[in-house]
Order: structure tokens, then sequence, then C-alpha cells
């Protein structure tokens, strides 16, 4: 699942290939893509618009249209690629959406799992609007502070594995960066949010910096199948220190990584360095 080292991949393989580029035509071919959008708006809003603009605010992708904006949320499998019409990266029975631009290539919108989605909403309401209201700040965000964190944790009774999840709280950070983080701050997963110290979440803060950094600037992670392009693979799974490691050794100390569930979710952690 493309976490935020990948979105900001993605976005940066696109933008000199979409930005300034003219929608002449929009087509779909599955209508649950747009879940809060009528096809015959989305078609409207967007035809005959030029890209103005594309960037992330967490997980979601933003491409800027002269009044509105669309609003990308890519969750297990979502992926897009600039194309020529002739050609299509990835099977046809993925693609869902397409936009043809000016110039002949086009804009598509792939996904395996059809679990992703797109939204159009007015430039000036957005960041206000239902899809992204409860999004918090995003991990390189500067209004992400070790106060405002240490101050939404003393009210969370849950384990920091899962408060790190949470994008009302950080936007940005899932499974395989939060395992990571809370390894290289060690901190137990099961740590309740509300327990841990200031300096602590300081320390969090820090590590979960570096990593997002370290990840974006080698293009994010490829497990599994996320590819921010076709061809083009991230760097940081030679990175990883303990996700995906189960009874290996600690780098740090030797000890056997251990896995377990918490929520449902895959953890990943040292039982001698996260005590
Ligand atoms: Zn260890």
């Amino acid at each position: 699942m493309p976490e935020l080292p990948e979105v900001v991949t993605v976005v940066k393989l696109l933008a000199p290939k979409i930005i300034h580029q003219t929608i002449v035509k929009f087509e779909i071919y599955y209508r649950k893509l747009l879940w809060r959008n009528e096809v015959d708006d989305f078609k409207q809003r967007v035809e005959n618009q030029t890209i103005q603009n594309i960037y992330n605010k967490g997980k979601y992708i933003i491409i800027e249209l002269e009044n509105d904006v669309i609003i990308s949320h890519l969750r297990m499998e979502g992926r897009w690629s600039v194309e020529p019409q002739k050609q299509l990266s990835y099977k046809e029975n993925w693609l869902e959406a397409q936009f043809i631009f000016q110039d002949g290539n086009v804009l598509r919108y792939y996904d395996s799992r059809k679990f992703g989605t797109l939204e159009i909403v007015s430039k000036a309401t957005f960041l206000s609007g239902e899809a992204l209201k409860n999004v918090g700040p995003a991990v390189l965000d500067p209004n992400l502070t070790a106060k405002y964190l240490y101050d939404v944790f003393r009210k969370n009774k849950r384990p920091i594995k899962t408060v790190l999840l949470d994008q009302s709280i950080i936007a940005g950070i899932g499974n395989i960066y939060d395992n990571e983080i809370l390894f290289a701050a060690k901190i137990n997963p099961l740590t309740l949010a509300n327990q841990i110290s200031l300096k602590k979440v300081e320390n969090i803060l820090k590590h979960a910096h570096n990593i997002i950094e370290h990840s974006i600037s080698v293009g994010g992670t490829t497990i599994h199948s996320f590819a921010p392009q076709k061809d083009v693979i991230g760097g940081y799974q030679d990175f990883l220190k303990v996700h995906g490691r189960e009874k290996q050794e600690c780098y740090v100390c030797q000890t056997k990584i251990e896995k377990m569930k918490i929520q449902g979710r895959g953890t990943y952690f040292c039982p001698f360095c996260q005590k």
C-alpha cells in the first residue's frame, strides 16, 4: 500500500508530464471510482481544463485544475500513468479512467484491487470539504510539532502502533513506516500513547522525519507491487530494519525480530530493543 514517500514519488514523476496539459476528453470504465460525483458532472468539470499543478496532502494526490481540484487516493494498488493512447502500461482490465490530453498522450488510472477513489471538488473549499477535513498534518508538515503530538497522545489510550496509523492525527504513515519508526525510536508498539513522555515524542518525530525523508530520496519502498511508475521501483526496501524481517536477527542486538498483530496490522519489532 503506498504511504507518504511512495505518493510523493508518484507526484514527482507525474508533475512534468501533466502540468500545463489540457484535458480534451475524460472516459471512465469503473463507475465506483467516482464515489461522490456523478459521471456527467465530473466529465463536464474536467474536460477543456488545463492542469495547473499536482501535489500531495498526506496520502492524497491533488490535481489542480482551473476551478476545481481532483483528489485521488490510491488505497491498495492504484497507479497513475502517462502514456501514448495505443500503449497500455498495465493490464487493460485494471484501467478505470483516462484523461486524454491535447497533445495525444493519456493520463490513465489503473487499479487491480479497485479500492482507489477519485473525487472532484471546488478549489475554493476543498481543504475543508468531506474528503480532507479529517486529514491531520503530514509527517513533514512544519505544523506537526512534538508538542502537538504530545497533547494528542496524552488523551489517547490506544497503542502507539495504532495511533501513528491514524490519518486524522498524522497524515502519511502506513504500516511499513510505522514499524520502522517505532524500531528506530526504541518504543514497544503496544505502549499506550498516553504513557509516552514529551522527550520520547520528540524522538519519534525525529525518526519519522529521517525515515520518511530517506525513503523519499530513494523513491519509496517497493514491496509486493507498489511501483511509482512502470519499470521504476523504489529503493527503501533495502533499508528496512524490522518490517518483513520476522525471525531474522535484529541488526542492533541480534535478537530475533518478532511479528504480532495489533488491530489486524502485521507489527514487526525487536523484543530486546523495543521493551
Ligand atoms: Zn534489537
